[in-house]
């Protein structure tokens, strides 16, 4: 079975679109790549009703759309039948866990991703401030310290991009990154979280899938299971890569993948 268990509600333009058939037009990207099932992974600060639990003005600017519109657009075309499943991709702040519990609760999720966007403040992924200021050892060092606190919290039920840390480089020494690597599957292992393996790193500047094959290798070591992920933000992006990610997978010596239904898990047969 291939699922792409990582993406947002775009029309073809890009823009946000909370309609049956923008979900409709997903599902026939993803029957194109023969992907069998899609779970749609809105970004959680989008939403008017999550406004309480943001400090950064980059969350403020955009909580404005509703929560209730999304859920029910992807509610419907799963009780359509199609192959869809709802999610939410949930930013985890430190401090913030029992607001963020409260957010999500009405709604029937099959699955929340858990991600590490912002670290003391720095985001991640939109500018290489981390490492610039801290260097590539104490970012990662950072990094990982609160993707454990988000694997510990008990919120999510897997770790998308798992070391988006490398997001522009440079990387931290080998050696220090296996103990974070140790540790991380560690932490992920005792959290009971699973830990997404996404193609989206192959189009950003550091051009390689997430996670590193070590942190993969260390989490496959530990009995760790796995969703996949291609991270589109539109609709021609379904399923992008999602070979490579499996094929990234099957190296670290994963045969099966994780599908979820209203936060129940359960493993099938990779590929
Ligand atoms: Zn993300
Ligand atoms: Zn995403």
């Amino acid at each position: 079975m291939i699922v792409d268990y990582h993406m947002h509600l775009r029309n073809p333009e890009g823009d946000i679109d909370f309609s049956v058939e923008a979900v409709e037009r997903f599902v026939e990207a993803a029957a194109e790549r023969n992907i069998d099932e899609i779970g749609f992974t809105e970004h959680i600060y989008y939403f008017e009703q999550t406004r309480q639990l943001w400090d950064e003005p980059f969350m403020l600017e955009r909580c404005s759309h509703d929560i209730d519109r999304y859920v029910g657009a992807v509610v419907e075309a799963k009780e359509r039948g199609l192959p869809v499943k709802l999610g939410v991709e949930v930013d985890y702040f430190v401090g913030r866990e029992r607001e963020t519990a409260q957010a999500l609760a009405p709604y029937p999720w099959d699955y929340l991703l858990g991600s590490v966007h912002f670290v003391d403040g720095f985001p991640v992924d939109q500018e290489p401030g981390l490492v610039e200021k801290l260097g590539p050892h104490e970012a990662a060092r950072r990094y990982f310290v609160w993707l454990r606190s988000a694997a510990r919290s008990g919120l999510f039920d897997s770790l998308a991009h798992p070391d988006l840390v490398k997001h522009h480089g440079p990387r931290a020494h080998a050696e220090s990154l296996h103990w974070l690597h140790e540790e991380t599957a560690d932490a992920i292992e005792a959290a009971g979280v699973c830990i997404e393996v996404s193609a989206a790193g192959l189009h950003k500047p550091v051009g390689e899938l997430y996670p590193d094959p070590p942190l993969l290798e260390a989490c496959h070591a530990r009995g760790v299971p796995i969703t996949l992920a291609s991270d589109a933000h539109e609709p021609q992006n379904v399923g992008r890569d999602i070979a490579r990610a499996v094929e990234h997978a099957r190296s670290a010596g994963y045969e099966t993948v994780t599908v979820f239904d209203q936060r129940r898990r359960h493993q099938e047969p990779l590929g």
